[in-house]
């Protein structure tokens, strides 16, 4: 997204109202925005549902508007940024957290502050617990204790109640506190990993996910130069 080539002050577009406003009402960019849709049906007289509105587009609506103030508060609060521009933002806004399936071992928030260790892991993490307020702003952020890492144990990538079917990702098994950790793309990458040996495995042995023994997961994985620390160790 482009800076306009006409520069917008604070005090446009309904937008602003200069110091003194932003003090009274907060600042613009905690403010909320009511999504296009919103404003498009208000116009044919027949509002939406409320779970409707609070959808994807809401969402993109907010982001985008939020870029373009944020735009405009760095060129004209900031010394130093009056000649910057936006080069470029995300394609479409992401969703940090949405469903993770119940596995046979269910990670806690517990484990990761403990750097708990599992004799069936076959992932590490030490990323902190990073939860972003889903109602509005604020971030709870605890660290794992310096210098230690904790596992993501097997059984986490295995669905409970189903049989040949294995998860990766940020939906492996796990509560919201501990998924806040996990979520991250080096672990994610690394459970996939462990999923992907894991598959090969079982369809070479003929057997399951639960059939097959774990210390053959961690072999083939410290084979093709993963970094894991068992209990073989
Ligand atoms: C705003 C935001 C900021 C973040 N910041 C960071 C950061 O700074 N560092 C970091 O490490 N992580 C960050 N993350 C977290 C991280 O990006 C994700 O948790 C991680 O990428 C999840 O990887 P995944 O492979 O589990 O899922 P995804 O990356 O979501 O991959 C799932 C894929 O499956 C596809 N898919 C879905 N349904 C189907 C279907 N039915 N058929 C076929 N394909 C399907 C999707 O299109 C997608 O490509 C951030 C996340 C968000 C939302």
């Amino acid at each position: 997204m482009a800076r306009c080539a006409r520069p917008v002050g604070p005090d446009r577009g309904g937008q602003g109202g200069g110091r003194a406003a932003v003090a009274a009402r907060g600042h613009p960019l905690l403010r909320d925005a009511a999504p296009a849709g919103d404003r498009r049906q208000q116009h044919a007289g027949q509002p939406r549902p409320r779970q409707q509105r609070l959808g994807p587009q809401r969402a993109e609506y907010t982001a985008r508007r939020q870029l373009a103030q944020i735009d405009r508060f760095l060129r004209t609060r900031v010394p130093g940024f009056e000649e910057s521009y936006v080069v470029q933002s995300g394609t479409h806004v992401g969703v940090r957290e949405s469903r993770r399936v119940l596995g046979d071992y269910r990670l806690t928030g517990h484990d990761i502050l403990a750097a708990r260790t599992f004799p069936d892991v076959v992932a590490h993490g030490a990323y902190p617990v990073d939860i972003h307020n889903p109602r509005g702003s604020g971030t709870v952020l605890k660290r794992v204790p310096q210098g230690s890492f904790y596992d993501i144990p097997l059984r986490c990538l295995v669905p409970r109640d189903t049989e040949r079917l294995l998860v990766a990702g940020r939906c492996i098994s796990g509560t919201h506190v501990a998924h806040s950790s996990y979520r991250v793309m080096p672990i994610a990458m690394a459970t996939g990993h462990a999923a992907g040996v894991c598959a090969a495995l079982t369809v070479r042995h003929g057997r399951g996910p639960r059939g097959l023994p774990y210390r053959l997961v961690q072999r083939e994985l410290l084979r093709q130069g993963a970094r894991l620390r068992t209990s073989a160790d």
